[in-house]
């Protein structure tokens, strides 16, 4: 599907020859006051739209034949579904659970600006959610909530910078049944952070009708048979440490400079939770936290990465 799909409309100009997404000239156009559909650029006349395809193509082995044709992942999505049968036979689990993934992604992105907003390799999170069709308004919901608590609570992220965006009928994929964006507002304007999408059957349906047998789930809750419904929340980790950044940016007024103005200075608050805290400042000490025993050490930040290498180094798994 993604070779079909996973792609942009663009337009060239005739002219200059810059590329832009189709979907970028309207903001661009009225940003420089240009109502007679030219090049932003340079006035120029623009072809029509054409589709682009956003995933990188390479060769596996040492012949570039078209047998050898691979393509780069586009989002980490896809491996989830493959191993959906995997896990549910060795996991022990049952529906409802959830998949997560951390992993680089890359698209072949025209343009890429703002820092690490949009590079052509990034670092996605993603989680499949599977549920019972009929639970999967409620889960909807509850992970909406979850997700944007997430940044608030966990990242400290400002509420009032942070929003939701319902896509509408023409943002909306054929499968999906209702799809919710988590925006911020950055510097450069509200963009999307992380999607919440309600995915209905279709990938498990359709990985199932690829690979010649019907991916199905007997719930031993009620021995019903049924395609698990899918909740998907899929976020940029290498966003959500942009968004950490920027949010935490703040001018501060010191005094007056020499002439009388106000010196300002720009620092860096961070939540709590990411931040040194008070001892560090009269000891140079940090926390360290364990994340199976809870245990909590103080250590010196001197001596940090040595303690840190020895506890990975003797980690055991329980
Ligand atoms: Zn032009």
């Amino acid at each position: 599907g993604h070779v079909e799909n996973f792609s942009d409309p663009l337009v060239d100009c005739k002219k200059c020859k810059t590329r832009f997404r189709e979907d970028h000239l309207e903001g661009l156009w009225e940003e420089k006051g240009i109502s007679d559909g030219s090049c932003p650029e340079c006035g120029g006349e623009l072809t029509e739209a054409r589709q682009f395809n956003l995933m990188f193509t390479t060769h596996m082995g040492p012949v570039a034949d078209s047998g050898s044709l691979i393509y780069l992942r586009p989002e980490t999505a896809q491996g989830i579904f493959v191993n959906f049968k995997n896990v549910v036979d060795t996991g022990r689990v049952k529906v409802p659970f959830g998949i997560a993934q951390v992993g680089k992604a890359f698209r072949n992105e025209i343009t890429t600006k703002n820092f690490i907003f949009r590079t052509c390799e990034f670092e996605q999170m993603e989680m499949q959610y599977f549920v019972r069709p009929d639970g999967a308004d409620e889960a909807f919901e509850e992970w909406k909530a979850r997700r944007m608590a997430w940044y608030v609570e966990r990242l400290g992220i400002k509420k009032e910078r942070l929003r939701f965006h319902q896509h509408g009928p023409d943002e909306l994929a054929h499968y999906a049944r209702d799809a919710y964006d988590i925006e911020y507002q950055y510097p450069f304007g509200w963009q999307e952070l992380e999607g919440i999408h309600s995915r209905t059957d279709f990938d498990l349906k359709r990985h199932g009708e690829y690979c010649g047998k019907e991916i199905n789930y007997l719930d031993p809750a009620d021995n019903s048979r049924y395609i698990p419904w899918v909740v998907e929340t899929s976020s940029g980790l290498t966003r959500s440490v942009l968004v950490t950044l920027m949010d935490a940016y703040h001018e501060e007024t010191i005094g007056e400079d020499k002439n009388g103005r106000p010196d300002v200075r720009t620092v860096l608050h961070f939540h709590p939770d990411i931040a040194p805290d008070y001892d560090t400042m009269k000891d140079n000490t940090v926390t360290l936290r364990f994340r199976d025993s809870m245990e909590q050490v103080r250590v010196p930040i001197a001596s940090l990465a040595e303690r840190m290498r020895k506890e990975i180094r003797e980690y055991k798994r329980n």
